[in-house]
């Protein structure tokens, strides 16, 4: 840790840049740990550091069947957001939003966090006074939020289409200052880094194929790198949550796997300074530091584990931010791809001790993964050091299904495509 400095980029730029060491070790398995940490995605990553940084617990396995970075974290659109309604889960992004505006300095790591803004446009006056609401709520709990007008917009936002005779004309929006973006695979890269120094075993090209039980509890996994065994297994692997848990014997879980597109256009000079959400449908651009525009929108909303989608949603979202900056109509798309989400089937996550002994659970991340990244290593930590939740995750439990005690953010029931 610690090498990343004025200094030491200096030093390393005058001898030929040639001492510079790997990120992280490229660890193998040893036969036990005192934890084994399932998926090396952004919340494996952070849960693995936390563990390390607040527990004292380095005796920690992360085992990722691929290379870190490649699932959800590296393919998010890399927004950054509090600005939620319910106070569960207002309490608990705000916590990661506070842990994000220290993240750089604290991993010694630049994961490029920009508080550049988040602005959700509305469409309607009733749509407007949701907005007040949500606004009101976000304050009450502590949070920043803004209640835009049309001059505000304009002014914030020089590209939007103001126009009255606009498809979908732009009453006013809530704005979150203190949103914005990071680097998506920096995020895993620099907690890979973090948590590494402090001697955190990172194994990649490592699949769990299957769980050690004695008895109902779980003591080890099989993976294609061999047996590896611990009395805590914490499992976070976002889209592959059912199939993995599947080996362990739990059938069903609150869970759906969606395939979640996201797009960039070819780069341009800057346009969009801030992070703009559509509100007549469901789409969020911003721009990149490399020029390109970064949008997506809805699921794909079929069930699917392939990291790519279909043409109609390519349509829907481009037409959507046609609507919003129509001076975009004439830019190339570069790139598109696709992640495979792990919807809940309230639209909020899971943290929680179980659904076995030995084992603990991390999912149901739907849109927020990325922005929920640091809180949900900490809590995670958190819950496997002590065994029980902390008070931030002490609602995302398996138990609120049963109890009906579910946290709908939206309103929007058990439908995953509509959360
Ligand atoms: C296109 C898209 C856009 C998004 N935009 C945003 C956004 O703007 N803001 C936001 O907050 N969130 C966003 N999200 C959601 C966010 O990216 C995810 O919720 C979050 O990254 C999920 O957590 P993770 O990083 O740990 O997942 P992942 O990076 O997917 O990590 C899970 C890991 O588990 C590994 N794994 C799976 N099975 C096994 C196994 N058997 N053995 C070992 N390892 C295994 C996988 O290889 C993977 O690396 C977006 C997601 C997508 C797909």
């Amino acid at each position: 840790m610690g090498n990343y400095s004025l200094w030491s980029v200096v030093k390393h730029g005058l001898t030929g840049n040639k001492g510079w060491k790997p990120v992280w070790r490229k660890a193998a398995p040893k036969p036990s740990y005192d934890v084994i940490i399932v998926g090396g995605g952004g919340h494996g990553l952070a849960t693995a550091y936390y563990l390390a940084k607040e527990h004292g617990i380095t005796n920690v396995a992360l085992v990722e069947r691929g290379l870190i970075g490649q699932g959800n974290v590296g393919r998010n659109t890399t927004i950054v957001r509090s600005n939620y309604l319910l106070p569960e889960n207002a309490r608990f992004y705000e916590w990661s939003l506070k842990l994000w505006e220290g993240l750089s300095q604290e991993l010694n790591y630049n994961v490029m966090f920009s508080q550049r803004g988040v602005l959700n446009l509305a469409h309607t006056p009733m749509q407007l006074d949701q907005y007040a609401q949500r606004g009101n709520a976000m304050r009450l709990n502590g949070i920043d939020a803004e209640l835009l007008g049309r001059e505000d917009i304009a002014r914030l936002c020089p590209g939007i289409d103001l126009s009255l005779n606009a498809r979908f004309p732009i009453e006013g929006g809530l704005f979150q200052p203190r949103g914005g973006t990071a680097r998506h695979d920096a995020v895993a890269w620099g907690y890979a880094y973090a948590a590494d120094g402090m001697g955190v075993d990172i194994v990649e090209n490592c699949e769990v194929l299957g769980f050690i039980r004695e008895g109902d509890t779980i003591i080890g996994v099989n993976t294609s790198r061999g047996e590896i065994r611990a009395p805590k297994i914490g499992v976070a692997v976002a889209g592959m949550t059912s199939e993995v848990m599947r080996k362990a014997g739990v059938e069903t879980l609150p869970i759906e796997s969606h395939i979640l597109q996201a797009f960039v256009s070819e780069p341009v000079k800057p346009l969009i300074d801030t992070v703009v959400a559509f509100g007549a449908g469901h789409m969020y651009v911003s721009q990149s530091d490399k020029g390109g525009l970064v949008f997506g929108g809805n699921l794909d909303s079929y069930n699917s584990y392939a990291q790519r989608g279909n043409l109609p949603i390519v349509h829907e979202v481009v037409a959507e931010l046609l609507a919003v900056f129509p001076n975009l109509g004439r830019l190339k798309l570069l790139r598109s791809w696709g992640g495979v989400m792990d919807m809940s089937m309230d639209g909020s996550p899971i943290i929680t001790t179980g659904p076995l002994p030995g084992l603990f659970l991390n999912c149901g991340w739907c849109y927020g993964g990325f922005k929920a990244t640091p809180g949900s290593g900490w809590c995670f930590a958190w819950t496997i050091a002590h065994d029980e939740p902390h008070a931030r995750n002490a609602a995302f439990t398996l138990e609120r299904f049963h109890a009906g005690a579910v946290i709908d953010e939206k309103g929007a029931g058990a439908a995953p495509r509509l959360h």
